[in-house]
């Protein structure tokens, strides 16, 4: 075989292998043989939370097999009764102990918090993001899902109904001469649309005068996702927010 023939058959052999690697079937292949099938089901499953990689979910395993016996007891009780003790608040839509008989989360709990200002957010997740800031002080309204036809994704799917029907308006009525709609979700074709949508409801309402909405600062990626924004760069565009 002639020199450059050969190796452009061990740079694409290579390839094939490196390949292999990157969907990570060598690795997993190789794993099947030298762990015992319980630990490698486990770190299998362990791979569905993301960020975490065949090599990580490998080591996690093997790190609860490793737990004392009370606090893999511990943690398998938890793992069984997280779903059933964990709901969402009825107020705003974030995580709520299901024990608590108010319903509420420890935010709306809280009555230091703002009542005239609340932050729209599409995930009870992006609640945490926004607490990390530790500036904003005021409430939540989770939606769930962002208004995206292209998907089938439309106003019901979301909890919009419940935010513009109840929530405002009991707000308003309770003596609240104006209140502010923080929108903090990902920009885009679905933000715009939920922003559309919004204002719409809020002009056959007429209550454009007294709800005010904005969104947070220029400077923000234009497509910025609320899950990878970085302390001090919320922090800006909190302080910095501007009309929507
Ligand atoms: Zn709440």
């Amino acid at each position: 075989m002639p020199f450059c023939q050969k190796t452009l058959t061990i740079l694409y052999l290579e390839n094939i292998i490196l390949q292999l690697v990157d969907e990570k079937r060598l690795i997993l292949y190789l794993r099947v043989i030298m762990l015992p099938k319980p630990l490698y089901e486990l770190a299998s499953k362990l791979q569905y939370f993301p960020g975490v990689g065949v090599r990580s979910s490998q080591k996690l395993a093997l790190d609860i097999l490793e737990l004392p016996p009370e606090k893999y007891g511990e943690l398998i009780e938890s793992l069984s009764s997280v779903r059933q003790q964990v709901t969402f608040c009825k107020e705003c839509g974030f995580f709520a102990d299901q024990a608590l008989a108010s319903g509420l989360c420890d935010i709306c709990e809280n009555t230091s918090r703002k009542q005239h200002q609340l932050c729209l957010v599409e995930k009870p997740t992006d609640v945490l993001t926004l607490e990390k800031s530790q500036i904003f002080k005021g409430r939540y309204h989770v939606l769930t899902n962002l208004i995206s036809p292209l998907d089938n994704i439309f106003a019901e799917h979301t909890t919009l109904g419940d935010l513009l029907e109840r929530r405002v308006q009991d707000l308003l009525a309770s003596g609240l001469p104006e209140l502010e709609l923080i929108l903090f979700f990902k920009a885009g074709f679905s933000g715009d649309a939920t922003t559309a949508y919004i204002k719409d409801i809020l002009v056959q309402k007429q209550l454009v005068e007294r709800v005010n909405i904005t969104k947070l600062a220029q400077g923000l990626p234009m497509y910025y996702n609320p899950d990878t924004l970085d302390q001090a760069t919320m922090v800006r565009a909190l302080e910095d927010r501007r009309p929507a």
